[in-house]
């Protein structure tokens, strides 16, 4: 091609040319259960075992046949994608068909409400900005009845049928004046002083080190990776990130974020000051396995822990499972396996069905405000397409009696064994294996002062998992990508179509990766 003709490259150029040095900028043409078809460089095709899942979106694997049929159908039958501001039947048999698993799942009978999102990212912003309509319509309603006890307190005492006992004026710091009808004024004022202060802080939002909701302004404040999150910080949220498996901090926290709203009010006419906590919490944000962390599981023992904390502060939790549910894990939601509830979901990905873009946040009754409804929307959200695509997905994961999460759980188990026992293989080269069902990381050793100068320089500039992975594709015929966060861990997200045959592969493939880092053998890379 000479220069007139050639094609500008304007889509990501700069992502495309990193993925380059690694050998990862290879196109893929077609796709087919765990396969994907790229095309090599004399046009052939080549078939590529997908181990990367779409990094979840997949647990059906590629082009699901019954999911395409659907899709088919539905365009055939022209039906209406966009319909907004009209009923969705569909989108409300989802959200039922939703609730009745998570009821089963969780042994709850309480509705979780449904809005509809296109990503996982967005499910998560609608989950805080409605857990935020929500704090911000609890702390109207306690400074409302502060209000109102106030002008109560104040028409006894000028009416003569309440005083003000003098350690009411020290409590608040107030010095008592002659009369009380003043010293009631003073105090109110103290009290809204204090409260308007209090009432003005930036809600709090936690959220786990390590983990990953997204990387939109709101969410990728949530996201721990600093790379991702420290450029945009002036324009965001508050948040606090919590280390795994540390109760003391979540005390520490409680300590430090306490906020008191001060009520001024009588009672058989004497004059007293009440406390309310301020709702200082908007969410506590988790995963169940954190995904891009380097597929880490949260512990049965710390999610009891959040859950409590959510108990005593009245935060709402947010379970992020847009990653790690929709059966992956054997169960819709893999949170279940922790005997975690959360007030609210989000879910996405694999809802779709790795065809649609859809997402959905998921809001407990209790928790519910439906003022909601009429403040947040999108274009494209609910729409029938996703919506029975989603439908569809639940019906393949639901058949048979759960056919699909019990695979899904016996396939995750085989490959998290072949994965163990490279680990015990080469302890010297592997760091741990974690998981749960069709989700396992494989961690490295750290490489950075590895002998062989290749290996060390690419740990030290974070490409380490990014040129085993280019090993693994070119000499291999299999794509997996270290985790966004944590750079030396593989991911292995199949779907649950996984063969023992594929698995078979994978360890040879995983096999000759350990030797080379043992042997410090990086001339034997595919990738030069
Ligand atoms: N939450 C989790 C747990 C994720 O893994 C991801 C994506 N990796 C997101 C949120 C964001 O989803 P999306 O890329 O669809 O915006």
């Amino acid at each position: 091609m000479n220069a007139e003709t050639a094609v500008p490259e304007l889509a990501e150029p700069n992502l495309r040319r990193l993925l380059g040095t690694a050998g990862l900028d290879v196109e893929y043409v077609s796709g087919e259960g765990n396969v994907l078809h790229r095309r090599t460089a004399d046009g052939s095709l080549t078939p590529v075992l997908d181990l990367a899942g779409g990094y979840g979106s997949l647990v059906l694997g590629h082009n699901h046949p019954e999911i395409v049929a659907r899709a088919r159908e539905l365009l055939d039958a022209r039906s209406p994608v966009h319909a907004q501001f009209s009923s969705h039947p569909y989108a409300n048999e989802l959200a039922t068909e939703l609730n009745r698993i998570i009821h089963r799942e969780l042994g709850v009978s309480e509705p979780y409400y449904a809005t509809f999102a296109n990503s996982g990212a967005e499910a998560v912003e609608a989950a805080v900005k409605h857990a935020e309509l929500d704090r911000g319509l609890r702390l109207s309603s306690i400074l409302d009845t502060i209000a109102a006890r106030a002008e109560e307190a104040r028409t006894a005492v000028l009416s003569g049928a309440a005083t003000v006992p003098a350690p009411v004026y020290e409590r608040l710091g107030v010095t008592r004046p002659a009369r009380d009808e003043d010293g009631v004024a003073l105090l109110i004022a103290e009290a809204e002083r204090r409260n308007t202060a209090v009432a003005g802080r930036a809600p709090v939002l936690l959220a786990l080190e390590g983990g990953f909701h997204g990387k939109l302004i709101g969410s990728v404040q949530l996201t721990h990776n600093e790379g991702y999150r420290a450029p945009f910080a002036a324009l965001g949220l508050r948040t606090r990130f919590v280390p795994m498996d540390r109760p003391d901090v979540l005390k520490e926290v409680m300590e430090q974020e306490r906020g008191t709203l001060y009520e001024i009010r009588q009672r058989a006419g004497r004059v007293e000051v009440a406390e309310h906590d301020h709702p200082t919490y908007c969410a506590f944000l988790l995963e169940p396995i954190q995904g891009e962390g380097g597929i880490r599981p949260l512990s049965r023992k710390f999610a009891e822990d959040i859950q409590q904390f959510g108990r005593d502060t009245d935060c709402p939790v947010v379970v992020d499972e847009v990653q790690s549910g929709m059966g992956r894990t054997g169960a819709l939601l893999a949170s279940s396996a922790l005997g975690l509830r959360g007030d609210y979901y989000a879910l996405a990905k694999a809802l779709g069905g790795g065809i649609a873009k859809a997402a959905v946040m998921l809001v407990r009754e209790t928790r519910y405000r439906p003022e909601f409804e009429l403040v947040h929307s999108s274009t494209f959200a609910k729409d029938s397409f996703s919506c029975h695509i989603a439908l569809k997905v639940l019906e393949l994961l639901e058949a048979e009696d759960g056919r699909a999460y019990r695979q899904a759980t016996e396939r995750g188990e085989a490959l998290a064994a072949m994965l163990q026992r490279i680990g015990a293989a080469f302890p010297d080269v592997v760091k741990e294996v974690r998981g749960r069902g069709l989700m396992q990381g494989f961690e490295f050793h750290d490489q950075s002062r590895a002998r062989d100068a290749r290996l060390a320089e690419a740990a030290r500039s974070g490409l380490f998992g990014y040129v085993i992975a280019g090993h693994l594709l070119h000499a291999h015929g299999i794509r997996t990508f270290p985790t966004a966060s944590a750079v030396h861990t593989l991911r292995f997200e199949p779907s649950l179509l996984l063969t023992d045959e594929e698995i078979g592969l994978l360890d040879r493939a995983l096999t000759d990766v350990c030797q080379i880092v043992r042997e410090q053998a990086s001339e034997r890379l595919a990738v030069p």
